[in-house]
Parts: structure tokens; C-alpha cells; sequence
């Protein structure tokens, strides 16, 4: 099968920064997804380069256009590498390649009487390269919220492209094609655009020299839309080429929603003028919008350096955060703290915990060596079971263009597999001679895991498989899409080497941010996460650094931990200061998103109360309720997750055990613990 998967080609305006990277990443897993099926993919991107803007940005850096646009465009590929882009081509449309073809459709338009000349009025804004009719403008000014610029009444001789002549074409092939565009919010308001009339578009300019010129008509360039959308047939040398032959029609443009309307109208009627087939998906996503809900860009302030943000979380974890965090047909949230908390929470604990745990078992007690697994329990059947449809699910989702739901799927695999580690216990296995077989085959369920992982992450994290086939002591031939179902891989004998964590946990606190203000977010921000990471461990205490509180340990070296030390004297008068009281558990329920963190609705001496507690992988919620446990009353409230947590309930534990503090006998809640 043939996959060829375009993203828009991006105007260099200005350096690209971490919002405008979300298409060209979704857009590598997917033609990641498709060459580990074994299909033939072709993945284009490039740069929009033929406008007016840049002639005047570049004059502004008293540069010449072409010398300031190599130097953006050098950061666009410079920022695709540093992400791990996989993209075939990257075309230019100051390319000779690209000029050959437009020069060619716009002729054959022409003849063929699709394209025609006239003149043109309207008030034209520079900036948004925009012409407004009358009605649109606010005070007199570019009605675009982002810009609101003076503009000027142009008249001027023009090519139009006849729209208007195949709006019913464009409207059937719609009809008949529901998946011609997605989501289907888009292809409503799509329809509902066409149905209103469309109106025959300008395709030339005379008022600058900078772009393509009209071959019979030089004093004319041609305008925008016309010229950009033909990169992706140009890219594959149209009318003749090979490429063109084998990879056209696209399997699906990707693109930010803003722009759904031009590849879903304009070019769509392009093609059909030209009697060529249309794209079989046009998908248009959401932004990123900054925490105080506005578009990321460069105005407004609230962009990040790109290469910074990399250099600081690595590359795997920034694909991750945008792939994960931006829901179909939604709008996603970027900041810099939204990103960290899930690096520390879907990548260094979960994911990359598993990991070390489960090979610093195999090298603790194997020396290293997989070894060789025997008969299954119930525990392996059902992890196999879950894999089979976690691997059908990420398929699935990736078909969807849903890197988000595919990353949530592939989670549940991830948290069973932490789940199978503890219900396992091999800490426990190692010290009973009898049990030594089924140790073994633990042993191996953890590495075949940990290769499987590798695989279905491999679309969405690209360095992640070659970090792990390392770990495992394997070549890199081990990551075959189809052997992610598979758990007989891994031959016994193997050895693998425990290696540093995946993903080291990041404490925000440690970066000098820039900004004052943003210093001030992030504060709040670590130490609700310095918070939540004590509430995960109510054995610890406040004070350590978060990194400390985490466990990348082995819980085999946990269970056999030392005890802590006692802690230093205090006076009777210290204790006193501690208010212990019974409370009486109302209703308990799982904090969303927080693996960890339970929200439990209390009673004291007749008052309620609401506390996070980190002991959600020790209790579910109805266990909880009714029980008589003991809090610290007077512990000032903190927030978590966004909950005022008022107060800590008491828990002993040791090693991978957690018991919380409950009263045999009834006695009113209030009462106090001394
Ligand atoms: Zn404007």
C-alpha cells in the first residue's frame, strides 16, 4: 500500500516555535505508523515562500528576500531534525521544480477558460496579505483580531480562477464523500461556506515582482493560494513524473483548522479544473493555545525558543506532550509546567519506571540474563489478552488521526504492566526456592514487555526503541510492528544491562525562567507538584527534594529496604503542636488524570472537609468509605491538582506496602489522637 502525507508548507516568516510544530509531528507518527506496516510512504513538507511579507520583512533586515528566506528556512529543517521529522521531501516554493509546474496550470487554466482577466478593488492589509471588502472592516482597520492594522484601497488588473464554476462539483464529490473531510465539524461549516456562494478568486498580483510570474502575462505574479497549494503535486513532479504516478492522490493533507477552508475549497476545485483526483482526506486539528487561552505566537509573547524547550526535555518528551495533549477536534494547552507534569508523570513514572524496575529485577536475580520463561498464569494470559487490544487500538486510532487516543490506549498497557509487577511480587518469588520457575518466567514477561513497548511507542517517540533494543541487548531489527503482539521473541540467555532512567523527572523550580511573571506561575506550580509528589509518598516527609520522593528504585531493592532512620528528638511540646484526629471517610473518588491521588470527602467533629491522599494504587475508592482513619487537622491546606487538600491522613508504609491508620471501634469523628 501507498501512504503519501502532506503537512501545509509553512511561511518563514519568522522562526518556528513549539505551536506550529504539532502538524509536522502528527503528521511524522503517522508516516512513522505506516512504514513500520510495511507501506510505501511518501511525507512532504516545505516552506511557503513566495510573498509579498517577505520582501518587506527581509528589506526591514536589509537583507535580500532570497538570503533572509535561506536563513529561516535553515531553522525549519534545523527544528525538524532536532525532532526527529522523517519527512521524504521538503520543498521550497522558490524552487524551480515548484515554478515549472505552477507556471504550467496556470497556462493550461487559462486556455482552457478557467482563469480570466479583470480588476480588482478592495482595501488590502500588507501584514495579513489579506483584501477586505468595505463591510468587513472595523473603524476603518483590518478586522483580523490579531492584527487590526491601517489598510489601503487597492485597484489593480488581475487574474481570477473561476470558483464559482465548480461550486456544485466541489458540493457533490462532498456529498458523496463524507470522509473527504475531517472532523466532521469541519466538513458542516465546509459545506455551509460552499452552499453560501462562492466567488471567484484572485490569482495574480501586480503590485510586486517577488514569486512566480504568469508565463504569458510577465508583469503579473501569481497570488498566494494559487501558487502554494500546487506544492504538493509539484513536490512529486506533476503531470509526468514517477512520483507523481505513484503517490498521487495524497492519503490525507494535514493542517491547523484555520486553513481547512483553502484545501477543502480552493484546492479541491484546483484539481477538478485540472481533471485530477482529489486528495482522499483533508484533516484539519486544533491549536495549541497558551494557558490563558489565546493562539501561541510570536506577538503575544508567550512563545518558548523551540530548540531551548528541546535541548531542556528531550525530543521523545516533546512529541509526546503535543501528540498526547491535543484531542480531536479540540483545542490542546501549551505551557511549559503543563508539559513537565506529564514528562514526570506519563514518561518518568509510569513508562520509564516500568522499564527500570523490571530490568534492575532481571539483573538482580539473573545477573542480567533473560531467562527462559515457563508456563503462563492467569496474570500473563490477560496481560496478553490487553496487548493484542491495546495494539489494535493504537492501530486504530492512528488511522483516525488520533495520536492522543492512541498514546491513551497505549497507557492502559503501560499502567497493567506496572500493575503486574507489584501483583507479581519477584521480590518476593526470588526468596522462595520453590518458586524459582515462575520467577523466571516473570523475568521474561518483564523483557518481552519492555520490547513490546518499544514498538508501539516507536511511531510517536523515535528514539525511545533504539534506547531500549540497547537496554535489551538487541538489534534494532527487534522493532517490527507486527511482532508487538507477539512474546517469544526475546530468546533466554540475552543480557541486558539495567542503563540509566528513560525519562530522568524534572523538578520546573530549577530553570530560570525569564519572565517575572511566568516565575510566579511556575512557583506555584512546582510546589503544588512538590505537594502532590509528598502525597504520593505519605511516608516521607516535606523538605526532601522531589526527586528523591520518586521511585526509579527497584522496588526489589524497596522491599528490602532499611528501615528510615528515626528522626531527631523533639519535645513533648513539638508533638502537641500536631493535632491527630479520627475522621470518618464519607466518599472517596479518584482524581482525574493523577494515578496516584485519591479525593476524599471527610467528617470532623462535625464539619466536612476535602483531602488528596496519594493512595490511589493502594485502595480503590469503596474500600475507603465509611472507614474511621486518623489526619494531621491542622496541616496547612495545600492544592493539588487543583483540590484544596485540608489536611494528610496517616498511612505506614514500607518497601511497595501501604496501609492507612483506621480504628477498630467506632468513635465520633472529631475525637483526637494523642
Ligand atoms: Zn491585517
Amino acid at each position: 500500500m501507498k501512504y503519501y502525507i502532506t503537512t501545509p508548507i509553512f511561511y518563514p516568516n519568522a522562526s518556528p516555535h513549539i505551536g506550529t510544530a504539532y502538524t509536522t509531528v502528527a503528521a511524522d507518527a503517522f508516516a512513522r505508523y505506516h512504514r513500520m506496516k510495511g507501506d510505501d510512504v511518501y511525507f512532504l513538507t516545505g516552506t511557503d515562500e513566495n510573498a509579498q511579507k517577505i520582501v518587506q520583512t527581509a528589506e526591514g533586515k536589509g537583507l535580500d528576500p532570497k538570503a533572509y528566506v535561506d536563513g529561516v528556512v535553515e531553522r525549519f529543517k534545523a527544528l525538524w531534525d532536532e525532532l526527529d521529522i522523517s519527512n521524504d521531501d521538503f520543498i521550497r516554493t522558490t524552487e524551480e521544480r515548484h515554478h515549472k509546474v505552477v507556471k504550467e496550470i496556470f497556462t493550461k487554466l487559462y486556455e482552457q477558460g478557467d482563469i480570466y482577466k479583470s480588476e480588482y478593488e478592495g482595501w488590502y492589509c500588507t501584514p495579513c496579505e489579506t483584501f477586505w471588502t468595505e463591510n468587513k472592516l472595523i473603524d476603518g482597520k483590518c478586522p483580523n483580531p490579531d492584527c487590526g492594522r491601517e489598510v489601503e484601497l487597492l485597484k489593480e488588473e488581475s487574474y481570477f480562477f473561476k470558483l464559482s464554476k465548480y461550486q456544485d462539483d466541489l458540493l457533490n464529490y462532498i456529498k458523496e464523500n463524507p470522509e473527504f473531510i475531517q472532523p466532521v465539524s469541519r466538513r458542516n461549516e465546509m459545506v455551509k461556506f460552499i452552499e453560501g456562494g462562492l466567488e471567484d478568486l484572485c490569482v495574480s498580483r501586480t503590485t510586486f515582482q517577488w514569486g512566480i510570474q504568469v508565463p504569458f502575462d510577465p508583469k503579473h505574479v501569481v497570488y498566494v493560494w494559487l501558487d502554494a497549494l500546487i506544492n504538493y503535486i509539484s513536490a512529486l513532479d506533476y503531470p509526468d513524473g514517477e512520483l507523481y504516478h505513484k503517490f498521487w492522490p495524497a492519503e490525507v493533507h494535514l493542517m491547523g483548522k484555520d486553513i481547512v477552508r483553502f484545501h477543502a475549497v480552493i484546492w479541491p476545485i484546483i484539481l477538478i479544473a485540472l481533471g485530477v483526483p482529489l486528495p482522499k482526506l483533508v484533516y484539519g486539528h486544533g491549536w495549541f493555545l497558551s494557558k490563558e487561552g489565546g493562539k501561541i505566537s510570536k506577538s503575544r509573547g508567550n512563545v518558548q525558543d523551540s530548540f531551548e524547550l528541546i535541548n531542556r526535555y528531550g525530543s521523545d518528551a516533546i512529541r509526546y506532550f503535543l501528540l498526547r495533549e491535543m484531542q480531536v477536534g479540540t483545542d490542546g494547552t501549551y505551557s511549559e509546567d503543563n508539559l513537565v507534569d506529564r514528562l514526570n508523570s506519563d514518561l518518568a513514572n509510569d513508562l520509564g519506571n516500568f522499564v527500570s524496575r523490571s530490568l534492575a529485577m532481571i539483573v538482580k536475580y539473573r545477573g542480567g540474563i533473560i531467562p527462559q520463561a515457563s508456563e503462563d498464569t492467569a496474570l500473563e494470559a490477560e496481560l496478553k489478552t490487553l496487548c493484542q487490544e491495546v495494539k489494535a487500538q493504537v492501530e486504530e486510532r492512528l488511522e483516525a488521526h488520533d495520536p492522543a487516543g492512541a498514546l491513551e490506549n497505549l497507557w492502559r498497557f503501560v499502567s497493567r504492566l506496572n500493575k503486574y509487577v507489584d501483583e507479581t511480587a519477584p521480590w518476593a518469588l526470588a526468596k522462595q526456592e520453590g518458586e524459582q520457575a515462575r520467577l523466571d518466567t516473570v523475568l521474561h514477561t518483564f523483557a518481552e514487555a519492555i520490547r513490546i513497548l518499544a514498538i508501539l511507542s516507536a511511531p510517536f517517540m523515535p528514539k525511545l526503541p533504539g534506547k531500549i533494543v540497547r537496554l535489551l541487548g538487541v538489534e534494532e531489527g527487534f522493532i517490527r510492528w507486527e511482532d508487538a503482539s507477539r512474546w517469544d521473541i526475546l530468546e533466554p540467555g540475552i543480557q541486558v544491562e539495567k542503563g540509566e532512567p528513560l525519562f530522568p523527572r524534572v523538578d520546573l523550580s530549577q530553570y530560570d525562567l525569564e519572565q517575572e511573571s511566568k516565575k510566579t506561575v511556575n512557583e506555584i506550580n512546582t510546589t503544588e507538584k512538590m505537594n502532590e509528589t509528598i502525597a504520593q509518598a505519605p511516608n516521607q516527609v516535606e523538605g526532601k527534594a522531589p526527586d528523591k520522593l520518586v521511585n526509579t528504585e527497584a522496588p526489589a531493592q524497596e522491599a528490602e529496604a532499611e528501615f528510615e532512620p528515626i528522626k531527631d528528638e523533639i519535645s513533648i511540646d513539638d508533638f502537641a503542636k500536631i493535632d491527630l484526629r479520627v475522621a470518618k471517610v464519607l466518599a472517596a473518588e479518584k482524581v482525574q488524570k493523577a494515578d496516584k491521588l485519591l479525593k476524599l470527602e471527610i467528617e470532623v467533629a462535625g464539619k466536612p472537609r476535602t483531602i488528596v491522599s496519594g493512595i490511589a494504587q493502594h485502595y480503590a475508592p469503596e474500600e475507603l468509605v465509611g472507614k474511621y482513619v486518623v489526619i494531621v487537622a491542622n496541616l496547612k491546606p495545600v492544592k493539588l491538582r487543583g483540590i484544596m487538600s485540608e489536611g494528610m491522613i496517616l498511612a505506614a508504609s514500607h518497601g511497595t506496602v501501604l496501609e492507612v491508620l483506621s480504628l477498630d471501634k467506632e468513635i465520633a469523628a472529631g475525637a483526637r489522637v494523642k
